[in-house]
């Protein structure tokens, strides 16, 4: 008789949910645990804005950005001291990246469809061995589909816009919680809105709200979901 042996897919384990939720501390905890890579798909579109705003282009022009997002040198690494560095066409853009200005113009551009199709092909190539852990708003419901694990990470505008806050007050940027507020408020009734790929929890996707744990029991729920799925 002869033996088939199917390819075994590369697993997947997805993290989404509204900005200032946590996904980032999450999927790098997670990444690290298991040793898989790592894919910060906000990053791709707020890299995607950066590029924009350098050369004079507006959040609408759907069909220019996407040619744009084809040919963007991305490189993401860390420096010596483990802090994360990323680069755009060689060119350090770390800090940049975090600023609430453009995190606007990636949420602006992000609804055009041609935008998402560019950074699709992008995103998949990150699903390197032994693994991946994808954090963003559609990793579960639309880039990776047969993730092993989806989880859906929700908590309150304030406790959010209090990490928020707590966050950029680390990269020394100072902002009023509730300025913060209102533009996650914004920021979440545009991706939740969206026609093509609006954030929602995928229909197999297990749902945390964070709004009241710290980030350690956060951890120890996800550990534990690990062990459930076979992932330690
Ligand atoms: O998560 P982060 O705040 O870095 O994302 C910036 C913006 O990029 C989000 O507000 C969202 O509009 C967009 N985004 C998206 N799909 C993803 C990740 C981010 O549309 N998978």
């Amino acid at each position: 008789m002869t033996s088939i042996t199917e390819p075994v897919a590369i697993p997947v384990i997805t993290v989404d949910g509204p900005g200032g939720v946590g996904k980032g501390t999450v999927a790098r905890w997670i990444s690290k645990r298991l040793m898989f890579n790592r894919l910060d798909s906000g990053a791709l579109y707020r890299l995607a804005a950066i590029a924009a705003l350098d050369r004079g282009i507006g959040p609408d022009a759907a069909d220019r950005i996407a040619a744009l997002c084809h040919g963007l040198s991305i490189n993401f690494g860390e420096d010596a001291d483990g802090h994360e560095r990323i680069t755009l066409d060689s060119i350090d853009v770390t800090q940049r990246l975090r600023l609430e200005a453009t995190g606007e113009v990636a949420s602006h551009l992000s609804v055009w469809p041609a935008v998402r199709n560019a950074l699709l092909q992008r995103q998949r190539n990150f699903r390197q061995r032994p693994g991946l852990v994808a954090d963003g708003r559609d990793m579960g419901t639309v880039v990776f589909t047969d993730a092993r694990l989806k989880l859906f990470l929700d908590a309150d505008v304030r406790a959010r816009a209090l990490r928020r806050q707590r966050q950029l007050s680390e990269s020394g940027i100072a902002a009023r919680i509730d300025d913060l507020c209102v533009q996650i408020a914004a920021r979440d009734a545009r991706d939740r809105n969206r026609i093509v790929a609006p954030l929602r929890a995928a229909n197999d996707a297990i749902t945390i709200d964070t709004s009241n744990l710290s980030v350690a029991e956060v951890e120890e729920r996800v550990e534990t979901l690990l062990a459930v799925h076979g992932f330690t």
